[in-house]
């Protein structure tokens, strides 16, 4: 078949999570973009990776799609309890009313696949273009635009495009822009496990700090719609392999869950986390904005990864939003530059406080660990010493001055 050549005004290249919510942002602000997918339309997405969406993200997709929101949140749970443990001892519990009807949840609960689905129905009901089987491979910028071509040698111009192909982001790569930071030590086994109806858990978060069925190793336990995730922290010297085999999993999970859930694992994944930022989120003309995992990788304590790639999507849309309808190329080049510093400045903080979470699930330094024996044994009688344990690997959530949490 003969290559194509098309142009539209917008190009969103990947459909995960952040490239949906980026065409709705565009056709929240009047602009139509395309979608271009490297992968087929009927491709399988593995694993439950980000089951957990803050409300500040179901509010930014609410205000750009009315009912999607709380569509999203309809499908997903609340978990009420929330509990820590340190060496198999509670710390902390805490449970909260059921949140009001109609108003948006605190957190809801979903596999990222789901999300995906409910994104991406929106999408076509708005009537957004999508193209599969095109693997972008090379970009080139000019003061006008921006062109790309595909693995199949198709080439897309555009006057903006809004790189949300992932980690591995060609388009990133295209522009020059370079990923800067490092990476967790150890590593962790994360574990999907199906809900079994006939030995059901208790709809609980629990933390546990040196569990000791684990020889002393954290485990976190998170449930979402139809499902538990089950995070094994492993120590530095550990072989995650062992962990992560179909044998390892099975025996190390018996010891956290009841036995039956051994053999409902759905997906095993193995991470050493990393926590990076790109250099620049622009390219040199002002005309490429990267968003999500394009831009940034965090270390998913604290659940900033899609979240904040939500908030880079609805800021590129503005911005691309203001840029199109400038007269004058300065005005559209700074609406594009304050994209670029803002969500910087974002993910920095982002980046900080996943960091801080990591810091302390791995405690290796003996500050950290005098600190968390000394809260765990004041927990006995200060209910603030095990609030301040339940809420260390999250991070921190509000920077100094600010009142509403964002992403
Ligand atoms: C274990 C784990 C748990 C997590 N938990 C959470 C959580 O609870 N909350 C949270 O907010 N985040 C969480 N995250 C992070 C979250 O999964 C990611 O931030 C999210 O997937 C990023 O979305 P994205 O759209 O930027 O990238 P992706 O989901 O990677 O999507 C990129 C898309 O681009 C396509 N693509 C790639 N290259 C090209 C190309 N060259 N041309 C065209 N298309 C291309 C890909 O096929 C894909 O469809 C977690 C991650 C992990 C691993």
């Amino acid at each position: 078949m003969a290559a194509q050549v098309a142009d539209r005004d917008v190009l969103v290249v990947g459909a995960g999570p952040v490239g949906l919510a980026a065409a709705l942002a565009l056709r929240a602000r009047g602009i139509s973009a395309t979608v271009l997918e490297a992968e087929p339309a009927d491709r399988q997405r593995p694993g439950s990776r980000a089951i957990y969406t803050h409300r500040a993200t179901l509010e930014i997709i609410e205000r750009n799609t009315p009912g999607l929101g709380h569509e999203l949140a309809s499908h997903g749970l609340v978990w009420p309890t929330k509990r820590t443990l340190f060496r198999g001892r509670e710390v902390y519990r805490q449970t909260y009313p059921p949140p009001p009807k109609g108003v948006l949840p605190p957190l809801t609960s979903l596999p990222q696949v789901e999300q995906e689905r409910v994104l991406f129905d929106a999408c076509k009901a708005a009537g957004i273009e999508f193209v599969w089987e095109a693997e972008i491979v090379s970009v080139a910028t000019d003061p006008d635009g921006v062109t790309l071509t595909t693995a199949g040698g198709d080439t897309w111009s555009a006057r903006c495009v809004v790189g949300a192909d992932g980690a591995r982001s060609a388009v990133r790569a295209g522009i020059g822009a370079e990923l800067q930071g490092d990476r967790s030590e150890n590593s962790f086994v994360i574990v999907d496990v199906d809900d079994d109806p006939d030995h059901p858990l208790p709809l609980e978060r629990v933390f546990h700090y040196e569990h000791p069925a684990v020889d002393g190793r954290n485990v976190l336990l998170v449930p979402f719609a139809g499902g538990w995730r089950v995070d094994l922290q492993c120590r530095v010297e550990d072989d995650p392999d062992s962990f992560s085999s179909p044998e390892g999993v099975r025996a190390w999970l018996r010891r956290v869950l009841p036995d039956s859930y051994a053999e409902r694992v759905s997906w095993v994944s193995t991470y050493r986390f990393l926590q990076v930022i790109a250099d620049t989120f622009v390219d040199e003309h002002r005309r490429v904005l990267l968003v999500g995992e394009a831009a940034h990788l965090f270390a998913p304590f604290g659940a900033r990864g899609m979240n904040s790639g939500v908030a880079d999507a609805d800021a590129a849309a503005a911005a691309i939003q203001q840029a199109l309808g400038a007269t004058v190329r300065g005005v559209a080049e700074e609406a594009v530059a304050t994209f670029d510093r803002e969500r910087r400045e974002a993910a920095e903080w982002n980046r900080y406080a996943a960091g801080k979470a990591l810091a302390y699930m791995q405690a290796r330094d003996l500050v950290t660990n005098a600190k968390r024996r000394a809260a765990a044994l004041a927990a006995r009688r200060v209910t603030r010493a095990g609030k301040w344990l339940d809420s260390r690997p999250y991070g921190p959530r509000l920077k100094a001055g600010q009142t509403k949490v964002t992403y």
